[in-house]
């Protein structure tokens, strides 16, 4: 028994009680190794002392028995297996301790922990033959039968080849802490971080990677990705100490076997003990995950936890590839010959305009029609889709990966080879019908034919034939023999290709994996490198000229490097791993390999990334005209009377510009003309803009990181913050309360002697906070600036365009009117568009013999672009659709303040939202680094938003438009997830 004391002192240590029937060997071993280890590793706990001096002592208990008791200290953190997995960079932390782990064990032994015991590894096989019969679940029986017969082909041989040492023996998720320690206080690197290593009493003397198999079993029972979560570990392990080959090969089945002990002796246990829940604590993770591990070919995990591993991950495709490449002749695969037909490499990647975003695009016919289309114009008689290509055509449920949001398995690992029907196809080298199969189901992907070959050194290798006509079967039972040149069959009809234009989908293989024909020919990417050595490139046989193909685009730390070459360093980049984004469709993004990620943050893309009523138009108007204000073209006009439209009286004159950096310039001017004053009264913690003007007026920039401070003609007046604000959201007076703060700045102008040319503020501060401004604080803010002879403006850039879901505009709410509207991000869904509204009197006193000119400013394109994206609106009801999707999600980010005391406050409107984070809800100490840490565990489950806020803690969820209510329950699902990783407070 295990208790946590706390001194008067408020130290804290931990008082174990051991078990009567415990060995004082035992407990010394375990102290031995704690002081052991302590010199490499500073992670596990230290052996306190009694007064007298000893650090076991004795106790008796109430019966007489008497019991060892001892004292370690205390350890910050929480158990891993209280969080849920889905970080790489937590995951490869723990992977480095339980290296660090086997170097401190490496030179230490004691006689006590040569023993036999049941949870030794190396023991398990016995254990899993002992108690199988116990399994009463059929499905956990079979998944135990099929891994132990892999077990025993493949990994019982290697047992004997295995170092031995002391290993800790049972680091399981429940001994392992997370986000303790003082650290940098950092909480996105110390949450990433493994802190405590505890529990040394199943210390026994066994496989020294029996501890990286037991970490990673355990971790394999969350709900992400099997082999990615195993991969992390097994990188950062071997970061701090290599296995060996034989170690590498053996471990996927290690965890396997641990799994599988575990069940059959929890079976045992139950049995016994049936009213033990604590006994099956692991299990029903385990009864899930253990058929999952069982459909894993036990060659692919090697292929997989050996590229993690920083190894090649199949030993025997460099022979191979040394072998084709070799070759100097090697008979045609197909009746058009790649190596001299005339032939055009397609490019059906992601950023593919082959390929559309919208995938009810990329079916047939038109995707076909696309292809020759393509063909013709290149006079190619063939044409060839590309191994290792990332491509967006998989999405069908059977391509999706259990485990990680958004992906598909998307990496095309054979080459494509499009010809008519009925081309012959030849096998390239001697060799034997290996598998032959008309896999039908789940789609129909038709005849598949495997030949299997040796190389001259006797390594074998396969090529596989897919798409083939039904008739190609005929005579190619597995084992029948085929000879270099002849005929295997011909490429069969669309039916036979799920639908897609006749082509042959040829891939080499180095192991089938145990799959026959049924073989995958599309890989995840997170797998990428281990099937790339799986099947290496066909076209080492195929040889389609090189030159043919695009150059390689590079990997994304290559990008980013090349970026940091060229852009200017103050240009920030988002998430600790950039995200390399290749296509937009609607709400959604996608990385360079494919990866779908759920576009929570965008604004700028309002109506939907790529949205092809704002794509047509821009095209059409760039082919037909684009040029500047300067001639006449109704366009400009229409734009601006469709702006004026959804304006308030006397809002009645508008400006079209390039930017709302542009637009906020254009403002101040205007306020400048309109009254002959030049002082501002601006926001705290506001942003306006970029110019060398609006960093005056954004405090946000200027009395931030960098900045020199607000200049003598800008008063900052505090923000109207209900929440963290003197006035909160139960005072119904804040908004007047708020306004009197206002008034202050006004008095400090009037003081120097000058009076205010203008009021500027966000109707809902965004880079503020996501903020909601209190009922009427504008009315009375408004009323106290007309009265010291200011304009007011109302910058509407983030929240314009029915975002809010109530209003077109935010102030509509407020029920003000503004002097000037400044308009921006959404109005050309990405294209640059700012726009300015104002009333005829002001535009008049503009008008003062100054030309306004922007030669971008309302060009054709972009006033064709601006009507389309508000067409858009109009037509897919999209201000409603924000607040019906609002609706729903106001109420869920709520709940999630019951369950989650670091969630201080929710607010916002449609679809704009902020989710502010607080160390405690008395102080409302900002959580800036938990809310980073939020967004980055999101980005790692496929869903983009932000932080925002003078201290970056609100989460901000304002996305593309077409977002829809499964999206907004999506998101707050992942958040509660998130959240539920940080530490308690
Ligand atoms: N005003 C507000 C409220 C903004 O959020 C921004 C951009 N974030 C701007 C103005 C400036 O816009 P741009 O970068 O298009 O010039």
């Amino acid at each position: 028994q295990n208790f946590r004391i706390e001194a008067a002192d408020g130290s804290r240590f931990v008082l174990k009680i051991a078990n009567a029937r415990e060995e004082r060997a035992m407990l010394e071993a375990q102290q031995a190794a704690l002081s052991h280890i302590a010199s490499n590793i500073k992670i596990t706990p230290h052996v306190l002392r009694t007064v007298a001096g000893a650090t076991i002592a004795t106790v008796v208990a109430a019966d007489g028995t008497e019991h060892l008791a001892w004292a370690i200290s205390w350890l910050e953190g929480r158990p891993l297996a209280l969080g849920t997995w889905t970080s790489p960079t937590l995951l490869a932390d723990f992977g480095r301790q339980v290296g660090e782990l086997r170097l401190a064990f490496a030179d230490f032994d004691t006689p006590a922990i040569h023993r036999d015991f049941y949870w030794d590894l190396a023991n398990g096989r016995d254990i899993v033959a002992r108690f199988r019969e116990m399994v009463d679940d059929a499905e956990v029986g079979k998944a135990i039968d099929r891994l132990m017969e892999s077990f025993d082909r493949h990994t019982a041989p290697l047992l004997a080849e295995l170092s031995r040492g002391a290993v800790h023996g049972d680091p399981n998720d429940y001994n392992v802490l997370v986000g303790g320690g003082t650290g940098d206080g950092e909480v996105e690197s110390r949450d990433q971080r493994v802190t405590g290593i505890v529990d040394f009493g199943d210390m026994t003397h066994s496989y020294r990677i029996a501890d990286l198999a037991v970490a990673i079993a355990y971790i394999v029972l969350g709900d992400g990705n099997p082999l990615a979560a195993a991969s992390a570990v097994i990188s950062g392990y071997c970061e701090r100490v290599p296995p060996s080959n034989e170690e590498l090969c053996a471990l996927f089945g290690l965890v396997a076997l641990r799994l599988c002990t575990s069940a059959c002796i929890a079976a045992d246990q139950q049995r016994q003990r049936p009213d033990n829940e604590y006994l099956g604590v692991s299990q029903r993770a385990i009864a899930r995950t253990l058929p999952v591990l069982a459909a894993i070919p036990f060659a692919l995990a090697e292929a997989v936890f050996r590229d993690a591993a920083f190894r090649d991950p199949v030993l025997a495709t460099k022979r191979v590839v040394a072998f084709l490449a070799r070759q100097l002749e090697i008979p045609p695969i197909l009746g058009i010959n790649p190596q001299l037909a005339p032939s055009i490499v397609l490019d059906l990647g992601v950023a593919s305009d082959l390929i559309s975003g919208d995938p009810r695009e990329n079916t047939e016919p038109q995707l076909t029609a696309r292809v020759h289309d393509t063909m013709k114009r290149a006079g190619a008689s063939l044409a060839i889709g590309q191994w290792d290509e990332a491509r967006l055509i998989y999405l069908a449920p059977e391509f999706a990966i259990a485990g990680s949001p958004g992906e598909h398995r998307a990496i095309h690992i054979g080459l494509d080879l499009f010809a008519p029907v009925g081309t012959p196809v030849f096998a390239p080298f001697d060799g034997v019908v290996h598998a032959s199969a008309d896999n039908r189901a789940p789609q129909d992907y038709g005849p598949v034919i495997v030949l299997r070959h040796e190389t001259d050194d006797e390594t074998e290798f396969f090529t596989l034939y897919g798409h083939l006509s039904r008739k190609s079967l005929d005579d190619r039972a597995p084992g029948s023999i085929v000879k270099a040149g002849e005929k295997v069959g011909s490429l069969g009809p669309a039916e036979v290709n799920g639908g897609w234009t006749p082509h042959l989908h040829f891939q080499i293989t180095m192991d089938m994996l145990e799959l026959g024909a049924d073989f995958p020919g599309v890989a995840p990417a997170s797998q990428r490198n281990a099937w790339l050595n799986l099947c290496p490139d066909p076209n080492l046989i195929a040889r389609v000229p090189s030159e043919r193909f695009p150059k390689w685009s590079g990997t994304t730390l290559l990008s980013l490097a090349k970026r940091r070459e060229v852009i200017g360093g103050s240009l920030s980049i988002a998430y600790r791993t950039p995200l390399r984004v290749e296509r937009g469709w609607m709400q959604y993004l996608y990385d360079d390999e494919g990866r779908r990620y759920l576009d929570a943050y965008n604004n700028v893309p309002h109506v939907g990334h790529c949205h092809p009523r704002v794509v047509d138009a821009a095209v059409r108007q760039m082919r037909v005209l684009n040029t500047n204000t300067r001639y006449l073209n109704d366009l400009l006009s229409e734009y601006a009377s469709r702006l004026i439209e959804t304006m308030p009286a006397p809002l009645d004159i508008c400006y079209i510009v390039n930017s709302a950096s542009e637009a906020n310039e254009l403002a101040l001017r205007l306020a400048r003309a309109h009254t002959g004053r030049r002082d501002m009264v601006v926001l705290d913690a506001a942003y306006h803009g970029n110019t060398t003007s609006l960093i005056d007026i954004s405090p946000y920039k200027h009395a931030g990181p960098g900045g020199t401070g607000a200049p003598e003609w800008v008063q900052v007046a505090p923000l109207p913050d209900v929440y963290r604000g003197e006035y909160k959201a139960d005072d119904p007076e804040a908004g007047l309360k708020y306004s009197a703060l206002l008034g202050d700045a006004i008095d400090r102008v009037h003081a120097e002697g000058r009076d205010i040319a203008a009021f500027i503020a966000e109707t809902c501060p965004s880079v503020g906070g996501q903020l909601i401004f209190p009922p009427e604080y504008l009315k009375y803010v408004y009323e106290l600036v007309r009265a010291a002879g200011g304009v007011c403006i109302a910058d509407e850039v983030q929240t314009g365009l029915g975002r809010m879901g109530t209003h077109f505009w935010a102030f509509e709410e407020q029920r003000v009117v503004p002097d000037i509207v400044v308009m921006g991000k959404p109005l050309g869904n990405g294209h640059p568009i700012g726009a300015v509204a104002t009333t005829r009197e002001i535009a008049g006193d503009f008008n003062n013999g100054m030309e306004f000119f922007s030669t971008f400013g309302g060009n054709t394109v972009s006033c064709a672009v601006g009507i389309a994206v508000l067409d858009v609106v109009r037509d897919e009801k999209l201000q409603q659709h924000a607040r019906v999707v609002g609706e729903a999600l106001g109420p869920q980010l709520r709940a999630l303040m019951d369950r989650f005391p670091i969630v201080g406050d929710v607010r916002g409107s449609g679809l704009f939202w902020g989710v502010e984070l607080v160390r405690d809800r008395e102080t409302l100490e900002p959580a800036g680094a938990e809310a980073s840490f939020v967004a980055n565990r999101m980005r790692e489950r496929g869903i983009l938003l932000g932080t925002d806020g003078p201290y970056h803690n609100v989460v901000k969820i304002r996305p593309p438009m077409p977002f829809t209510v499964a999206d907004a329950e999506r998101v707050v699902s992942e958040l509660a997830r998130a959240l539920a990783q940080l530490p308690p407070r």
